[in-house]
């Protein structure tokens, strides 16, 4: 194992392989990534739903879904790569007077930013997504560019390049702690299971676990690790495609095409933080049950796969990507609740632009900051989380 580097990033997700891959990109210097798992991308990143979608509430991440997308959409020329990325749509159903007035809002901003969202009427839901029963729906956003794209590409797309360009990638080396100097305001270097490293600057890509990284160097990084549960079915063609992420976010309930089947997702609003990715059964009855309501066609799929994995949610769902102040050498980007496969590529461009600029010149990421969490008046929620 190295012994020394500039940059040690921690966490071998989408988010730390993104981050590793600009800074190399940049020529920063010596990159070691650390993942303590066997194979990069065996936690939320490998099993997530895959959605990519613009569709948020708030102009930040509607700009970081955007930089994004950009990316996905030119994978073969930036990274060059193949992606399995489909951009079917996504369509949210809306079915009360507070959620159509909130992407009203919404949609001016999307408008504003160059997006082109329709707006569609019951009428025009039932012919566009036939298998949708439209009880209770008030009208539909439905935007061509969102869609979604496969996890392990993304993950392993950049880790390709990033090995290319010098960056050593050791798994199985977990980290136990963050060195810091005498002054305690600076990390000297990481230990890990495999040994020691010295690091100029160490970079949090932890997702759910970030707050245990963060209290590492006495820094409460406020990120919960919150359960969320995915349905595959068996092969099912009784839905035509292109099947669009269709989501409901009266229920939370959101299914799109997957291997020839169709995946489930919903979100328990009662499931408190922890760390345990065992299949909740009985909500599992309940996602289906839901589904078939909004879906009828969906009684004749047969379920196949199910598993569990962690969200890693902030208090208003937005990432950190910041200094851990008042550590002068320690970053994170990470907490993109339930979001950050979709931000990998515009979460990875930012973060190193901050760590070797002093600032992100591409977009302005003080919405962000760490410190936002102190002052409740610079929190705004993002509504559309599913
Ligand atoms: C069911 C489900 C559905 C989802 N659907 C979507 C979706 O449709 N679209 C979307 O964009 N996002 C989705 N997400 C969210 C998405 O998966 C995450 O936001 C994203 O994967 C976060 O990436 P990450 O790299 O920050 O975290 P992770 O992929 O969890 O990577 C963090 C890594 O850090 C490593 N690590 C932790 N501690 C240490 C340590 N001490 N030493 C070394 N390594 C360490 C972990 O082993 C892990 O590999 C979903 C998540 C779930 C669970």
């Amino acid at each position: 194992m190295q012994t020394s580097a500039d940059f040690v990033v921690i966490g071998g997700g989408c988010i730390g392989v993104s981050v590793a891959w600009h800074l190399a990109k940049r020529k920063a210097g010596r990159i070691v990534l650390l993942e303590r798992n066997e194979f990069l991308g065996q936690e939320s990143t490998g099993r997530c739903a895959g959605g990519i979608r613009a569709q948020f509430s708030t102009e930040i991440n509607t700009r970081l879904s955007l930089l994004s997308i950009d990316v996905f959409e030119r994978w073969a020329d930036v990274i060059g790569e193949p992606l399995q990325y489909r951009q079917w749509g996504y369509c949210f159903l809306l079915t009360s007077d507070a959620l159509v007035a909130s992407f009203r809002k919404s949609h001016a901003m999307w408008t504003k930013l160059g997006m082109k969202v329709d707006w569609l009427a019951p009428a025009q839901v039932e012919q566009r997504l036939p298998y949708v029963n439209i009880e209770g729906v008030q009208g539909a956003t439905f935007h061509q560019r969102d869609g979604f794209g496969d996890p392990n590409d993304i993950t392993m797309g950049y880790a390709k390049r990033a090995r290319e360009l010098g960056v050593v990638i050791e798994t199985g080396a977990e980290v136990l702690e963050i060195k810091r100097d005498a002054s305690g305001r600076r990390a000297t270097g990481v230990r890990t299971s495999k040994g020691e490293i010295k690091a100029g600057t160490v970079i949090l890509c932890t997702g759910a676990w970030t707050r245990r990284l963060g209290g590492m160097v006495g820094v409460d990084v406020p990120i919960d690790p919150i359960r969320r549960q995915i349905i595959v079915t068996d092969k099912f063609d009784e839905i035509a495609d292109p099947f669009p992420m269709t989501v409901d976010l009266s229920t939370t309930l959101y299914f799109h095409r997957e291997s020839g089947g169709v995946l489930i997702g919903m979100s328990d609003q009662t499931e408190s933080a922890g760390f345990d990715t065992s299949f909740n059964e009985e909500y599992g009855e309940k996602m289906l049950l839901t589904a078939m309501e909004r879906a009828p066609v969906l009684a004749n799929a047969s379920p196949k796969h199910k598993w569990a994995g962690l969200y890693e949610v902030t208090p208003d769902h937005h990432p950190i990507i910041d200094r851990l102040g008042p550590m002068e050498n320690v970053y994170a980007c990470a907490g993109f609740s339930g979001h950050g496969l979709m931000h990998a590529p515009a979460a990875g461009l930012v973060t190193s632009e901050l760590v070797l600029d002093g600032r992100a010149g591409s977009l302005d990421i003080s919405q962000l900051a760490l410190d936002r969490f102190a002052d409740p008046s610079r929190l705004h929620d993002e509504a559309n989380v599913i």
